[in-house]
C-alpha cells in the first residue's frame, strides 16, 4: 500500500484520540473468565429500565421494520409539555454526545475557538478536535470550572463554551448567581452549552435550571439525556433546548434518522414515570452516603459529588489498584486521560454493589 490514509483524513481527525468507554461486562468476563461482576463505571442506572419503558420497547417491536419518525414528534411534544417550551426549541440526538457533536460541527470550524474547563467531560476536547478547532483549556479550581476564568478567555475567534453542569468527572456543580454572573459577560454570538446530563438527580435550591436561563439568555443550548437518570443508556438518545433558530440550525446538520423509533417510545414513557425517576434518585443519595462513609473509613479523600458518581483519591498512581480491582470483578473508570492519575471514578450501584466495591477497595489497598 503506497498510499497513507490516516494522512488523507483532515488535520483535525488525525490528531483525534478516540473516546474510551467503561470496560464492558462481558470482556472483563472474556478476559478473566469471572462471572458476577459489578460494573460501576459507566455512571449508568443501577435499577435497571423501567417498566413502562420496556412495556413501550415491545409494542414498537412489530414496526421495527419502518423507519422511525424522523421528527421524533412524540417524545418532542412529551419535552416540549413537560417543560414548557415550543416543540420547535427541542432537538433529538442519538444520546447527547449527537448533540454536543452537532453543535460544534454548526457553530465551529477551523478558525474558531472552543472553551472548556480543565477535567471537563471528555466527549468537549473531542469535537473540538475532530473539526480542526482550537481548544482552549481553562485551569479548574478546586477541581470545578472556573466561570471567571473562563469568560476572560473569551476572544473574538470564541464560538462556543462548553459547560458541564454538574461536571463529569468531578461531580462539581456551578450555582446559579455564578452561571449569571458569566452570562452577562458572554457576548450573544458565543453559543453557551449547558450539559446537564445529571441534572435530574440534583435538588439544590440554587442549581440552575438552564432551561429557565433560555429566556434571558439564547444563546444557551441546554442539552440532557436519558442515559442516565432515566436508565436508558443502550439506546441512545438525549435532547437540547434552545432557542428556536438554534434548534433549526441543528436540525439542518443532523442525520435524517438519528434517534431510533424503540427510544423514542422508551425515552417518552420514562419521562412520565416519576415513581422510577424517585427511585433513582433516592438509590442514589443512599449509594451516595454509602461510599462516602466507606471512603471515610478507608482514610481516602474524594471530591463531593452531586451526580451519580463520585471521583476518589486512592493516596497513589490509581491505575494499578483499578487492574486489581477488575480481578476482585469490579469495573470502575481510572481518570488518568483527565490529568487525575490518582483518582478512580466510581458510578453509586446498588447497596449489594457498592458494598462489593468497598470491600474490594479494602482488600486491594491492603496489599496494593
Ligand atoms: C454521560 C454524559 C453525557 C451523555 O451521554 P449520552 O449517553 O450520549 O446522552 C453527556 N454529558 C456528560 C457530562 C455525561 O457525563
Amino acid at each position: 500500500m503506497s498510499c497513507d490514509f490516516l494522512k488523507m483524513a483532515t488535520v483535525g481527525v488525525q490528531g483525534l484520540q478516540p473516546y474510551v468507554p467503561g470496560k464492558p461486562v462481558d470482556e472483563l468476563e472474556r478476559e478473566l473468565g469471572i462471572s458476577n461482576i459489578v460494573k460501576l463505571a459507566s455512571n449508568e442506572n443501577p435499577l435497571g429500565p423501567s417498566d413502562a419503558a420496556l412495556n413501550a420497547i415491545q409494542k414498537c417491536l412489530k414496526d421495527l421494520c419502518r423507519y422511525p419518525d424522523g421528527n421524533g414528534f412524540i417524545l418532542k411534544s412529551a419535552l416540549a409539555d413537560k417543560l414548557s417550551v415550543g416543540l420547535n426549541q427541542i432537538t433529538l440526538g442519538n444520546g447527547s454526545n449527537d448533540i454536543l457533536e452537532l453543535i460544534a460541527r454548526a457553530f465551529g470550524d477551523e478558525r474558531s475557538e472552543i472553551i472548556f474547563s480543565q477535567y471537563a467531560f471528555a466527549v468537549y476536547p473531542i469535537a473540538t478536535q475532530a473539526i480542526g478547532a482550537k481548544a482552549v483549556v481553562v485551569p479548574a479550581v478546586a477541581w470545578g470550572h472556573d466561570l471567571k476564568a473562563m469568560a476572560d478567555a473569551i476572544t473574538p475567534a470564541t464560538r462556543i463554551i462548553f459547560i458541564a453542569n454538574p461536571n463529569n468527572p468531578t461531580g462539581t456543580w456551578i450555582d446559579s448567581a455564578t452561571l449569571l454572573a458569566f452570562m452577562k459577560r458572554v457576548p450573544e454570538n458565543v453559543m453557551v452549552v449547558l450539559d446537564e446530563a445529571y441534572g435530574e438527580y440534583i435538588d439544590l435550591p440554587d442549581f440552575p435550571d438552564g432551561v429557565s436561563f433560555l429566556e434571558q439568555f439564547p444563546n444557551i443550548i441546554v442539552t440532557r439525556t436519558f442515559s442516565k437518570a432515566f436508565g436508558l443508556a443502550a439506546l441512545r438518545v438525549g435532547y437540547s433546548v434552545s432557542h428556536p433558530q438554534v434548534a433549526d440550525v441543528l436540525n439542518r446538520v443532523r442525520q435524517p434518522f438519528n434517534v431510533n423509533q424503540p427510544a423514542l417510545v422508551a425515552a417518552t414513557a420514562a419521562l412520565s414515570d416519576s415513581a422510577y425517576l424517585a427511585r433513582s434518585r433516592e438509590v442514589n443519595s443512599k449509594g451516595m452516603l454509602q461510599l462516602e462513609s466507606g471512603f471515610k473509613t478507608l482514610g481516602l479523600d474524594f471530591i463531593p459529588s452531586v451526580g451519580n458518581f463520585v471521583c476518589v483519591d486512592v493516596g497513589r498512581d490509581a491505575r494499578p489498584v483499578y487492574d486489581a480491582l477488575l480481578r476482585e470483578g469490579v469495573i470502575v473508570r481510572p481518570v488518568g486521560n483527565y490529568g487525575m492519575p490518582r483518582h478512580l471514578r466510581v458510578s453509586i450501584g446498588l447497596e449489594s454493589e457498592n458494598a462489593r466495591f468497598i470491600a474490594a477497595l479494602k482488600a486491594v489497598l491492603a496489599i496494593a
